[in-house]
């Protein structure tokens, strides 16, 4: 399925797609489908996913905050990835496999629990190795692994957001941080080539 597709179904365009229906799409609206988004730096990955869960009921889950929060939180896997940052290493696979493992059966338990119906869960930032993308996503007739997640907790779809270099540099370097609330923003404004990348401002009441 195309980024666009996906998109499109989110956004509730009124196009020859979303008017028919294609299987795809309404299989999306009907079930629970698990998607990751791909896609490099400064691509929307984050905005992308915000707009999807609100179209598409589903629960966002970044792997860049749910780390930060283990490290914050000073949890065995906070301690390991803050260890790692210090020697100037990516957080170790494993342990990244493990945080967002448990992060994503505590979401799924707790949307059995409380009924709340959502669609699925859209993941940004895993998987970002060849041994992550097996155990969300294993291929058919492999061998499953000890720390394969099980079926419930895969990914049906990967969704790849494809924006030029120089564009994603752009949208890097006007990232800020609320002085106030302390949420990330973004001052950059990108409208060119097909490409409208509002900046993302704080919400009242934070001036800026
Ligand atoms: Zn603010």
């Amino acid at each position: 399925m195309r980024a666009s597709d996906v998109l499109l179904v989110a956004a509730g365009c009124d196009c020859e797609m979303s008017r028919t229906g294609t299987p795809m799409a309404n299989q999306i609206i009907r079930n629970q489908i698990n998607l990751t988004l791909i896609g490099a730096p400064g691509s929307g990955k984050g905005t992308y996913g915000s707009y999807l869960v609100k179209s598409l009921n589903a629960k966002f889950l970044s792997v860049g905050d749910l780390l930060r929060d283990h490290v914050q939180r000073k949890t065995k896997i906070g301690m390991e990835v803050a260890l790692a940052q210090k020697r100037g290493e990516l957080a170790i696979d494993h342990t990244v496999a493990k945080a967002m493992h448990d992060s994503l059966d505590n979401i799924e338990t707790l949307n059995v629990f409380r009924r709340s119906r959502h669609v699925g869960f859209i993941i940004d930032g895993f998987p970002r190795t060849h041994y992550q993308a097996r155990l969300i996503s294993p291929m058919k007739g492999t061998p499953v692994e000890a720390e394969t997640f099980p079926e419930h907790l895969r990914v049906h779809y990967a969704v790849s957001i494809q924006v030029p270099d120089s564009i994603c540099l752009k949208k890097i370097l006007g990232r800020r941080e609320c002085s106030v609330c302390r949420k990330d923003i973004n001052v950059c404004n990108i409208d060119e080539d097909g490409f409208r990348m509002p900046p993302i401002l704080p919400d009242p009441p934070c001036a800026w």
